[in-house]
């Protein structure tokens, strides 16, 4: 991680010890990425971290960037509109990862480069036509896929069902303004693979890979947190999204 003098004159005490914290757990995340990767046979370079940046102030996200985050992820619109206008000067990706709801549509379009949460055909028309009302460039989209889901249950928070996957990829792929760059999910806490990540992950990558047969560039494979970033990086994963291990533990949304 490097030093950036320029944030660091103008922190106050509290400001510099944050900095230092950041720093230190970033440096540790960064480890273990690396050595995720190693294990796995794979360049550190094929790995992208994302920082989820939820419930913490706009003052996190700019040190964050100081020290070299290039990506970082929100899941509530409420708390991102606002923080990402305060953070309009840096040059971060910023990735939308939460449930979205079709009402928010035209806010996440102001300042999310990707979502990874698309689940829906509904959501998919939402997004293409609040695309192209805007001037904003193509935006990027990942399929999230619910690994608990079993056929016909239909019992999920968020995401599709494995079986709706090509139909919804067909349908994004064909949306104008939006751009299929492939799925996203969270291990999941129920069903059979609950309390295996790496069998969750492992699907996610069939996934992915038969979603590339038709879909060639759609090459994002957006899983791990905190708790299961070797899992993922493991199966493949391209991206993974930490939030607590840079930040430090939530406190429980209200
Ligand atoms: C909060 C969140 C994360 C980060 O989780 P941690 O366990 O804090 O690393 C990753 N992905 C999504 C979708 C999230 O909502």
């Amino acid at each position: 991680m490097n030093d950036s003098p320029d944030l660091l004159a103008v922190l106050s005490a509290s400001g510099r010890a944050r900095y230092e914290t950041l720093r230190a757990n970033l440096t540790s995340v960064e480890q273990r990425v690396t050595a995720a990767c190693a294990v796995a046979a794979r360049a550190r370079d094929e790995v992208t971290l994302v920082v989820v940046t939820k419930t913490y102030p706009a003052s996190d996200t700019r040190i964050l960037s100081a020290l070299g985050v290039t990506d970082v992820a929100e899941n509530r619109d409420q708390d991102a509109a606002p923080k990402a206008e305060e953070c309009r000067d840096l040059p971060l990706i910023w990735h939308f990862v939460g449930q979205l709801q079709t009402n928010k549509v035209r806010s996440v379009l102001r300042y999310a480069d990707r979502v990874h949460s698309v689940d829906r055909l509904r959501l998919i028309t939402a997004l293409s036509a609040e695309v192209q009302k805007s001037e904003r460039p193509e935006l990027g989209c990942l399929i999230q896929v619910a690994l608990e889901a079993s056929p016909g249950s239909g019992l999920h928070r968020g995401g599709a069902a494995p079986a709706d996957v090509p139909a919804l990829a067909d349908a994004l792929a064909s949306a104008p303004g939006l751009r299929l760059d492939g799925v996203m999910a969270v291990a999941p806490l129920t069903g059979p693979d609950a309390g295996s990540p790496r069998r969750a992950f492992d699907r996610l990558a069939e996934i992915s890979s038969h979603l590339r047969r038709a879909h060639p560039a759609a090459t994002m494979v957006s899983a791990g947190m905190s708790g299961d970033l070797e899992e993922a990086i493991a199966a493949g994963a391209t991206h993974v999204r930490v939030g607590t291990a840079v930040l430090g533990v939530r406190a429980p949304l209200g």
